[in-house]
């Protein structure tokens, strides 16, 4: 198994601050808006849909299927290249929004289209004044 992936500290604004703080306490929050219904990531002031302001956030199932992935098997940049091979992918959350993550706690052999995976918590490096961390999906 690859080395474990380090994340940078989360570059959070106005609009993604929320998501941030719900990686930090374990949940994977996404927002849902309330004029329509759509279900939208990455957090936005507005609806991607109708462009309602009417954004409310929610905890979601954390769980989800692989849409796609690669495999890198070469990155010379730390900390990328400790962790090599690594998987970065796309996952469709069971609400419907897609993340660009990566997978973790399994060969990257054994990462499959339609795989079902899980939210995953890491600490981020470095620190900020909130308590933060970084989405990742193993399998389930
Ligand atoms: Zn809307």
């Amino acid at each position: 198994m690859p080395g474990d992936l380090r994340h940078p500290w989360p570059a959070a604004s106005w609009e993604t601050l929320g998501f941030w703080e719900g990686c930090g306490r374990g949940e994977l929050v996404l927002q849902r808006c309330r004029d329509c219904g759509a279900v939208q990531h990455p957090p936005r002031g507005v609806c991607g849909q109708c462009l309602g302001a009417g954004i409310s956030h929610f905890v979601a199932s954390g769980r989800g299927r692989v849409h796609t992935f690669t495999v890198t098997w070469q990155n010379q940049i730390e900390p990328f290249r400790s962790a090599c091979p690594y998987v970065l992918a796309w996952v469709e959350i069971d609400e419907g929004p897609r993340i660009l993550t990566n997978i973790v706690g399994c060969d990257p052999g054994r990462v499959r289209i339609g795989m079902p995976v899980e939210v995953d918590f890491a600490r981020p490096e470095g620190q900020g004044e909130e308590d933060l961390a970084v989405p990742r999906f193993r399998p389930r």
